[in-house]
């Protein structure tokens, strides 16, 4: 093997850019070239392809984004859209590929690596969708986001002694809602993973109330409703003044933290290392802090285990 490729798609995340230049640099660093495609898929197919050397990742590491950029490429779902793409990678004499995102990403590296083209999945989403690792790139830096807003929002809820409903993102997973929720003192958090009980929750309102609690932060995932439609669920149980705040894209950008930047240069290191060891069709990911690699078959569209546990904890500590 003498040329790895690296292609970022999908959702962007903050610690893309991280993996970016381990892969390039452990890729150098072995004898190999790295090319970067930029674009995603969609890159592929047109052959938006460029060598990277150890500069061209220079200066990258504590930015967010992706200096690749990405795209969602609907073509690419196609057997003629991943033919496209393998003639370019042919054509730039590419043996391997690295594909940093999602769910749906891993399901392009996927089908080219079935039709012999190895490819290896790095899981990078603020979302911490994806089954194989404990967690992904950018999951991190998002949860530290959602808790700075979580504890400015405080402030004036304790000023106005109003109950704030926030509304963060994680698609159909409770990760980023559950773990700024329980860092965040959150006193009702709301994930898809659970079922919520509005008695319930209207009673942890009130018993608040009488001991004299004067404010209340509600985390809503976006996966269970949007805070808007909460707020008027809760007004038909109780009469209370809310306010409802959504996040939205702030909790995609920004700085990695150095959590996900450690993270991501890992990641992206074992994927050249599994290239170079001739393996394709797998996934890299993180359990126990020990770097692991899986069958992409085996992780993608498959559920992660949700820390019931955790959840747990939040209802007694919010009590
Ligand atoms: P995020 O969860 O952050 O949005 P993602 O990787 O899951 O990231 P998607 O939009 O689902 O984001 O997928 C990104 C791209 O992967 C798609 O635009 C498409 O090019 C490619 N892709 C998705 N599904 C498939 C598929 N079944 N076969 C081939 N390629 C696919």
């Amino acid at each position: 093997m003498k040329r790895i490729g690296v292609l970022t798609s999908g959702g962007d995340a903050p610690g893309m850019n991280a993996a970016i230049r381990a892969v390039v640099r452990k890729s150098i660093y072995n004898g190999l070239e790295a090319y970067g495609i930029y674009q995603g898929y969609s890159g592929l197919i047109n052959g938006n392809i460029k060598q990277l050397e150890l500069g061209s990742v220079g200066d990258i590491i504590h930015r967010g984004g992706t200096m690749l950029r990405s795209a969602r490429c609907d073509e690419f779902k196609t057997k003629e859209g991943q033919q496209k793409g393998i003639e370019q990678l042919k054509k730039f004499g590419i043996d391997a590929l690295v594909v940093i995102g999602g769910d749906g990403s891993f399901m392009g590296a996927k089908a080219l690596t079935e039709q012999g083209f190895p490819c290896i999945g790095v899981p990078a989403t603020i979302d911490n969708d994806i089954s194989g690792t404990q967690f992904t790139i950018g999951f991190d830096t998002a949860l530290n986001t959602v808790l700075d807003s979580i504890d400015r929002i405080r402030d004036t809820a304790t000023s106005h002694e109003r109950t704030f409903i926030i509304e963060v993102m994680g698609r159909d997973a409770g990760d980023i809602a559950l773990w700024a929720g329980l860092a965040g003192g959150a006193e009702t958090i709301l994930v898809p993973e659970e079922k919520y009980d509005m008695d319930n929750i209207v009673e942890r309102l009130q018993s608040g109330q009488k001991r004299g609690k004067k404010h209340s932060i509600i985390i809503v995932a976006e996966g269970v409703m949007s805070a808007t439609d909460f707020a008027k669920e809760l007004k038909n149980s109780i009469d209370i003044e809310t306010r409802v705040s959504v996040l939205g894209h702030i909790q995609r950008g920004g700085t990695p933290t150095g959590f996900d930047r450690v993270l991501a240069s890992r990641l992206g290191a074992r994927a050249v290392e599994l290239l170079m060891d001739g393996k394709g069709g797998r996934t890299v990911g993180i359990e126990k802090d020990k770097i692991i690699d899986n069958d992409i078959i085996s992780v993608i569209g498959q559920p992660r285990t949700f820390s019931a546990d955790m959840y747990d904890l939040s209802q007694i500590l919010s009590i």
